[in-house]
């Protein structure tokens, strides 16, 4: 077979918020996962044993727990941090594989290949795997192809097809149409809800049928978004390639777009600390800080009926920080202020503004320091970073800060220790002689 000249490869991990507690508890592995919501609310993150017997997103944690109370299954709070810093490392195991990757969520990303001499792509998707499985602990699926639209196609067939081993080559267009045919149409990426029943209508069950439409055509009868789905599906690379990797960027966003719309303030909040968890660990490997950053939420522009609304605002912090607990809490502040009820909202995001800059701010502890550091930057928050990893989060803070606790007040009774970005909740190690 040619060699195609850009190859597309989607990595995701699996039940990625329940296989991070699994790779510190590995009994878990045995044993149906669930991770709740903030202050402990529903079930957010299922592995595919806790949806065998029958535990739906959004479950309310008192509805379960009595199958927890019993063993049957294990539940943990969510940890963000921990997420947060097993999604850099998983992200960080990429990009050993090519230099182009595009993070796309907290456990998903593209890696493109071009001009890349390789024999046996599956081979390549195996390696991928084998490595982010023995460097990180984390299971993954990857899907390669020529698009990114057919490429995550390739990773549905790995996840949905146990045979495949979690890695599939779709790069070969006979392989393509084959699978197109026996892959229903909506469960191709980019396919909402809305548009599935409409298509199924009109006779468009597989996503073959769906690629076998006339791109203009799609495009007249769907919108522009359809069109370029059905190109992608043809081999045809039209979404754009994010070069978000800059290392020397003043800012770092993180921000997505909802698969489904969300309604309520705390799903908002729970995608928000995601976001603020990875932007804060991707400033602490700069080794920079910030002491102001954006923060907004916005409806779906494109959905015309429902009502809209875009919020958005500035958060400012008297000493410049990198530091998660604090950057969670001014978020959390901010979003009870920007927040409205009654409106679905389809994108979030916070950004950091300014990132390394100093604050000229006076008043706190170390604002004294020997002349011989002052070159040095950005000083203060990383010795209160530093001190704080090693001996506990609030071991110093910042006088400004008020006497509240930093890590602002969760309810999280099945809280799992961060295992990774704090000292003294490194696991332990024990063998018999
Ligand atoms: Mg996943």
């Amino acid at each position: 077979m040619k060699q195609p000249a850009t190859v597309i490869a989607h990595c995701d991990a699996n039940s990625f918020y329940c296989s991070c507690h699994r790779v510190f508890e590995p009994a878990l592995l045995r044993m149906p996962v669930g991770v709740l919501s903030n202050n402990d609310g529903c079930v957010i993150a299922r592995t595919p044993e806790l949806k065998a017997i029958g535990v739906a997103m959004g479950t309310p944690f008192f509805q379960v727990r009595r199958l927890m109370e019993q063993g049957q299954i294990a539940i943990r709070s969510s940890n963000y941090p921990l997420y947060g810093d097993m999604s850099e490392r998983f992200m960080s195991v990429l990009e050993g594989f090519t230099p182009e990757v595009e993070v796309y969520s907290i456990d998903e990303a593209f890696l493109r290949f071009t001009g890349f001499p390789v024999e046996n792509w599956e081979a390549q998707g195996r390696a991928i795997q084998q490595k982010v499985g023995r460097w990180t602990g984390l299971p993954i699926g990857v899907g390669i192809s020529t698009t990114k639209v057919l490429a995550k196609l390739a990773n549905y067939a790995a996840k949905h097809y146990p045979a495949t081993g979690g890695v599939v080559d779709l790069t070969d267009p006979e392989r393509q149409k084959r699978l197109m045919a026996i892959t229903p149409v909506d469960e191709l990426w980019g396919i909402g809800r809305r548009l599935a029943p409409r298509l199924k209508e009109q006779g468009i069950l597989t996503v073959r049928d769906f690629a076998n439409l006339e791109p203009s055509q799609a495009k007249r009868q769907y919108s522009v978004t359809e069109e370029r789905l059905v190109r992608e599906l043809r081999g045809e690379n039209c979404l754009p390639w994010d070069e978000e990797q800059d290392g020397n960027k003043h800012t770092i966003m993180c921000s997505r777009s909802f698969g489904l719309p969300v309604s309520s303030e705390k799903e908002v909040w729970e995608a928000l600390a995601t976001y603020v968890s990875r932007a804060c660990e991707k400033m602490r490997r700069q080794g920079k800080a910030a002491a102001k950053a954006q923060l907004f939420l916005r409806t779906d522009p494109f959905r015309k009926d429902d009502g809209q609304y875009h919020g958005s605002l500035v958060l400012q912090i008297p000493q410049a920080s990198a530091s998660t607990s604090i950057w969670l809490r001014e978020t959390h502040k901010g979003l009870k202020r920007i927040f409205r009820e009654g409106y679905q909202y389809r994108k979030a995001g916070f950004v950091l503004l300014d990132i390394g800059s100093q604050t000229t701010e006076q008043g706190d502890l170390f604002t004294v320091r020997p002349p011989s550091q002052e070159s040095s930057k950005p000083e203060l928050t990383d010795v209160l970073d530093s001190i704080n990893n090693r001996f506990g989060n609030n071991t110093l803070k910042v006088a400004a800060s008020g006497n509240k606790p930093a890590r602002w007040h969760m309810k999280q009774n099945y809280l799992s220790p961060r295992y990774t970005t704090q000292w003294s909740d490194l696991a332990t190690v024990r063998c018999k002689l």
